[in-house]
């Protein structure tokens, strides 16, 4: 089953032009991402799923022919937080709908930085594009991010295993340490708070020490979570408000009835008056019009290691709580969560077949030796992999689609879903209501706008990692 390929009948409202349309925009797709990436069967193997306890109950399929106010495709952080604000602020009908079973997709899977991020461009990028006072906003709009997951789990008793304050930027040379003073400066001016630097010598004696270390900044906001205990923690509250979730119900097929909508899964159908399409980086092209070409996946890849013991944490004084990355040209996120494991992710291959991911399991591997030699031999327990979703503009949407106030969408964190996500299944909510009131940025609310030549957006990824393109072409990865 798994996340299927969608048959709709919206027929001529696809916005892409016709050497730009669905089924060349599919075959392209589904030449580059293997299936496995969308295969319930094949085990996600993170460790979050091993250490997140029992799945949610009462998740059981649609059975038979249903219906509701507002139906949610996707049960992540977008969906089950939009169904859960629906459903407990304005007491509406609302069901999930989804694929495998909460946090199944990115939700279930990520580093858990609960920390800034969003948009794929930077304040100054959108300070250009839209003026200073929406790029304020947008700051004040992912702090309130985090702030709303901390409230979630603290107000509701959610277990997530909450981590650090803040998040921390290693730089390892002189020209990453002076764009760190630079946004701290940026940080300062458009958001008003302060960002701190430390000196090599700082990072090694108050987080941890490791070779080439140049200094780092750490930023005040954000903090580390268990994400598949939220993602469970927010469906299971939904559920008491209300909500009901269904499982394993991939929406194979989606069509109008009148006003409503039909949606159908293999066990039966939803009929509803307003959809949500929560489906982010798992999303087919086919699903809806408005989707349609307009979001790239990009596979993001994590390994976990064994538990370290006191003494091989000693070996690099770690003693940092919060989440950190790295400047270096190969993007890294990582952390040493409480029981001592070592997460480290970072860019995952470009086509998803099993066997690139033990070659990405061993690269990534290789990357925490060059970060921390002393623990190169630390066996690597757990590989995982998720699609992150950058969208054509790199900017976050959500709302209502252009031609159709009774579909919406909320869609595109670029791999800073966790506290973003959160965010903006709530905004959305208020949209679906009409209550809403909450101050959404003018960049999160464009329209959703397709790839240039969606059949070749993959491409793009090219443009940061341009020298895998010919071994991906070539077969390899
Ligand atoms: C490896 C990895 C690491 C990451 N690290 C971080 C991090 O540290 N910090 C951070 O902020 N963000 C991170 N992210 C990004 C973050 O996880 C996502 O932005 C966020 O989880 C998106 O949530 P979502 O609910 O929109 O989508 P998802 O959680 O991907 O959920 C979409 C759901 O839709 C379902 N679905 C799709 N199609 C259908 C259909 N036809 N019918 C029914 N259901 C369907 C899928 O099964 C899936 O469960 C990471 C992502 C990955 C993959």
């Amino acid at each position: 089953m798994g996340v299927p390929s969608v048959e709709n009948d919206f027929g001529a409202g696809s916005p892409a032009p016709f050497l730009l349309s669905a089924p060349v925009t599919q075959w392209v797709m589904a030449k580059l991402f293997h299936d496995a990436m969308y295969n319930p069967d094949r085990p996600v193997a993170s460790h979050w799923e091993a250490s997140a306890g029992e799945p949610v109950s009462g998740c059981a399929p649609v059975d038979g022919d249903v219906t509701c106010d507002v139906a949610v495709i996707g049960g992540g952080f977008t969906g089950l937080s939009a169904a859960l604000h629906l459903a407990r602020d304005d007491q509406i009908a609302v069901r999930v709908i989804e694929a495998v079973e909460p946090g199944w997709g990115a939700s279930g899977r990520n580093g858990g930085h609960c920390c800034f991020g969003g948009a794929g461009l930077d304040p100054d990028e959108i300070a250009a594009e839209f003026g200073e006072d929406v790029a304020r906003q947008n700051i004040t709009t992912q702090r309130e991010a985090i702030d709303l997951v901390r409230d979630l789990a603290l107000t509701n008793d959610l277990d997530i295993d909450m981590q650090g304050q803040g998040e921390l930027c290693v730089a390892h040379n002189a020209r990453s340490m002076d764009e760190l003073r630079d946004e701290t400066e940026l940080w300062k001016r458009l958001g008003g708070f302060d960002c701190e630097l430390y000196a090599a010598d700082e990072v090694r004696e108050q987080m941890y020490d490791a070779p080439g270390i140049s200094g780092g900044m750490l930023f005040p906001f954000g903090f580390g979570l268990h994400p598949m205990k939220y993602a469970r923690g927010l469906a299971r509250l939904a559920q008491k408000h209300g909500v009901t979730i269904h499982g394993r119900s991939p929406v194979t097929r989606w069509h109008r009835e009148g006003r409503r909508h039909r949606l159908v899964t293999p066990g039966g159908s939803v009929l509803a008056n307003k959809v949500l399409i929560a489906t982010n980086g798992f999303t087919r092209d086919e699903l809806h019009p408005a989707v349609d070409g307009c979001l790239l996946p990009v596979i993001s890849e994590i390994i976990a290691t064994r538990p370290l013991t006191e003494n091989e944490l000693a070996r690099h004084r770690y003693q940092a709580t919060m989440p950190l990355y790295d400047k270096r040209p190969m993007f890294a996120y990582y952390r040493v969560l409480p029981d001592n494991r070592v997460h480290m992710g970072g860019p995952g291959g470009m086509t998803g077949t099993p066997a690139s991911k033990e070659r990405w399991r061993s690269r990534l591997k290789q990357r925490l030796a060059t970060i921390w030699p002393e623990w190169r031999d630390v066996e690597v327990e757990y590989c995982w992999r998720g699609f992150v979703c950058l969208s054509s503009d790199g900017l976050t949407h959500l709302g209502p689609v252009e031609n159709d106030p009774s579909v919406f969408y909320s869609l595109a964190y670029h791999g800073n879903g966790v506290a973003m996500a959160t965010w903006s299944g709530r905004a959305v909510a208020g949209l679906i209501s009409g209550h809403a009131n909450r101050n959404i940025p003018a960049t999160m609310t464009q329209p959703l706008k397709p790839f240039p030549i969606p059949a070749l957006r993959k491409f793009r990824i090219y443009r940061r990692y341009g020298g895998r393109m010919l071994r991906t072409l070539l077969g390899g990865e």
